[in-house]
């Protein structure tokens, strides 16, 4: 992916704020944050999405995610940790490079990272388990 700018920044060719970095990720501070702190984990390969995602990054990805959130809780004193990773369009995904957000929260942030919850009945979701079963 000649014009990814989630490779680019990846593989080093451009500068970013990199606050961990191995063979397979880099861990980047978002140019946007939602609170201090918010990083991004980046894989150094090309993935769109979760769905693109080999079974190898996905069982490594977690080990970063836990080494950057101790990080986190200990160099910024986080009172909390929001991890967040959007596929598609419709679910806020704008970089088309896999990537998964690390929003470190503090009492009264302000922030607000949710859903409204439905109120399925007990019918409704036995379905929705059939449906996804089957
Ligand atoms: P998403 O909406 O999940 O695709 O998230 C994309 C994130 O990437 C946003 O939080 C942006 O602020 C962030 N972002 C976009 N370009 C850059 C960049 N060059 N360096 C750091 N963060 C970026
Ligand atoms: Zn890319």
């Amino acid at each position: 992916m000649n014009d990814c700018i989630f490779c680019k920044i990846a593989k080093g060719e451009i500068p970013s704020k990199t606050i961990y970095e191995d063979e397979m990720f880099r861990v980047i501070l978002d140019l946007g944050p939602a609170t201090k702190g918010h990083a991004l984990i980046l894989p150094k390969e090309h993935f769109a999405n979760l769905y693109e995602l080999p079974d190898n990054y996905a069982e490594a990805l977690m080990k970063v995610a836990r080494k950057v959130g101790l990080l986190m809780k200990d160099k910024l004193s986080c009172d909390g940790l929001n991890l967040v990773q959007n596929n598609g369009e419709i679910a806020g995904q704008t970089v088309f490079h896999f990537h998964m957000h690390m929003i470190p929260r503090y009492e009264g942030d302000g922030q607000v990272i949710g859903w409204k919850p439905g109120e399925p009945t007990g019918e409704e979701l036995e379905q929705i388990q059939s449906e996804i079963l089957a």
